[in-house]
């Protein structure tokens, strides 16, 4: 009751109180000055008590005088406090302007007053996380471009200088196309995490076959799983889904592409495909390098690379972007695994 009051009156309470007091003092400053008039003769007034009784009439005076006196100091002494937390907050606001996001302001009493510090420590903390993720983003990524282009700069020049044997100079050159081919893929892949983190809705939308679509990226990826005779077992039940093909087609190929990279020789991956009556499951299991628990916290972030002996072939992108994607579909992922035991990922999918 005394919440919702507060919640309710705060304000006006206090502008009511204000306004009182006001009007109190108005009030009797105007009746002073008619009583005054009156005594000087410039009008003429029925205060016949203020002549009969020259005691009352000053008696009256120093009320009013009084009553003026204490109104003011009360009124000074509660805007005091509300006009405090108005002044820290134009404090705060001039620190957010200046660039300084980790400020906040204590409000107390007044209702309004503390929804306002509240809204605005909650919008200081948006933005300051909004700021670490900005200068994150810029730190990895300007790391993630570097890296392959003081490696393109080194071997070029190798090369420039000569002195090299035909081997050499293949290796140097492939070198360079496997860098420039990174580059490529990590500006393509950011342009594509920043398209589908600005879209809100899929568009273009058409039912097709799911487990079909695995099945051609399983083909796509031959070349990669071949080489490392990996053992592919696939269980794929027939399954239509309305959505966007080229979208879903990224799904199945970055999650293929990793179990492939981090599985040895002649390792073995599990696809599996389940249609359920209202949502569809794909399960990709391997035996490779697993993952620890610190890993899986952190494999959807952006630009993070758990295993360091893998940087090379990726940017840290791909389980961003599959994951953005599985969200704009309305599904979910989810990720496990150990250490040396083989890592398995689920998406499911709203039919
Ligand atoms: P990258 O392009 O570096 O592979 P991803 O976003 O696709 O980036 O993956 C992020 C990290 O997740 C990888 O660096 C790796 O540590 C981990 N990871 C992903 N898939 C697997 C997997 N099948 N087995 C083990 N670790 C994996």
């Amino acid at each position: 009751m005394i919440g919702w009051l507060k919640k309710r009156w705060g304000l006006a309470l206090s502008l009511v109180f204000y306004v009182f007091i006001v009007m109190f003092a108005a009030m009797s400053l105007a009746g002073l000055l008619m009583v005054v008039l009156h005594q000087t003769g410039v009008i003429t007034l029925g205060l016949d008590f203020v002549e009969r009784d020259i005691h009352a009439f000053r008696i009256l005076f120093n009320m009013i005088v009084f009553s003026i006196f204490i109104g003011t100091a009360l009124a000074a002494f509660f805007s005091k406090k509300a006009l405090q937390s108005i002044r820290k907050l134009i404090e705060a606001t001039k620190k957010v302007a200046a660039g300084d996001f980790n400020v906040s302001v204590e409000s107390k009493g007044i209702y309004e007053l503390e929804e306002l510090a509240r809204s605005f420590n909650q919008m200081t903390r948006e933005l300051a996380s909004i700021e670490t993720l900005r200068s994150d983003f810029i730190n990895n990524y300007s790391h993630e471009f570097k890296t392959p282009i003081v490696s393109i700069r080194g071997f070029a020049k190798l090369l420039l200088e000569g002195n090299l044997t035909e081997a050499e100079q293949q290796e140097y050159l492939k070198i360079i196309m496997a860098e420039s081919e990174r580059l490529v893929k990590l500006s393509s892949n950011t342009l594509n995490l920043s398209r589908y983190e600005a879209i809100e809705i899929i568009t273009e939308k058409k039912p097709f076959h799911l487990d079909e679509q695995v099945r051609l990226a399983i083909l796509l990826t031959e070349p990669k799983w071949a080489e490392k005779e990996i053992n592919i077992d696939v269980k794929l039940d027939s399954a239509v889904y309305n959505g966007n093909e080229d979208l879903t087609q990224q799904i199945w190929l970055n999650l293929l592409d990793n179990a492939v990279k981090f599985t040895g020789q002649n390792g073995n991956i599990c696809i599996s495909l389940l249609d359920q009556q209202d949502s569809i499951h794909f399960i990709i299991k391997d035996d490779g390098i697993g993952m620890d628990a610190e890993t899986i916290k952190h494999i959807f972030d952006k630009f993070y690379q758990g295993d360091k002996s893998h940087t090379r072939e990726g940017n840290g992108l791909g389980l961003a972007i599959t994951k953005r994607i599985i969200e704009l579909c309305g599904g979910k992922i989810t990720a496990g695994g150990d250490p040396g035991q083989g890592s398995a990922f689920t998406v499911v999918l709203p039919k």
